[in-house]
């Protein structure tokens, strides 16, 4: 479990936001590891493949702006999750492309969950106050649908094991992933505390 990676992407917005150090403290000063990491400009393709190694995220990213939409009363801008989730995917594609990014792979103990956890759900109007979408950003469906655009939340992070694993191997060569000791994992992990005391 202390072995576990998640991949996480500091989105453009985040970028001009001025927000890089913020969230790396967030995810340092919980206990996690920073494995790797790299500032790139992502090409439309690349955050088209990102977006579809899960054959199931566009329907899936449909439905969950339906979803959204239903719980508020309101009527959503189409009942196909198909038709959405793709013009969400050529939306992300220009939103991921327009600037550059800070890619990064973050390991510890329920790397993937603790991550989700810190950044908060994917619409900022309703992530927890004290998550990174919730503390920094207004975003809302209603208003990037408006603007026929993504909705701006800063960052990325994996949801399970295996899109963290292959969302790993799509951004990052295996000697780019560094392996090394860090003196905090022996408060954090170790059974015994023993060496403390002088
Ligand atoms: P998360 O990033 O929280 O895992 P998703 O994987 O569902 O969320 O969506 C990926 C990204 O696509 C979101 O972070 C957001 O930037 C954008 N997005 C998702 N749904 C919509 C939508 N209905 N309208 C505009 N942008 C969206």
């Amino acid at each position: 479990m202390k072995t576990e990676k998640t991949f996480v992407i500091i989105k453009p917005d985040g970028i001009q936001r001025s927000l890089i150090g913020e969230i790396i403290g967030r995810f340092e000063r919980i206990g996690l590891k920073l494995v790797a990491m790299r500032m790139c400009l992502p090409t439309p393709e690349m955050a088209r493949k990102h977006y579809t190694i899960d054959p199931e995220w566009v329907r899936k990213a449909g439905q969950k702006s339906i979803d959204n939409y239903k719980s508020k009363g309101l009527v959503p801008p189409s009942d196909n999750p198909l038709e959405i989730g793709n013009k969400v995917l050529g939306r992300l594609e220009k939103y991921l492309s327009s600037g550059p990014v800070v890619t990064m792979v973050w390991q510890g103990a329920h790397a993937i969950q603790i991550v989700r956890k810190l950044v908060g759900g994917t619409e900022p109007l309703s992530s927890d106050t004290g998550t990174i979408r919730g503390d920094f950003v207004l975003d809302s469906y209603r208003m990037s649908d408006q603007d026929e655009r993504s909705i701006r939340n800063l960052i990325h992070a994996s949801g399970s094991v295996d899109e963290a694993h292959q969302e790993i191997d799509l951004w990052f060569k295996k000697d780019e992933v560094i392996k090394y000791k860090h003196i905090q994992e022996a408060i954090l992990y170790d059974v015994n505390l023993d060496g403390i005391l002088e």
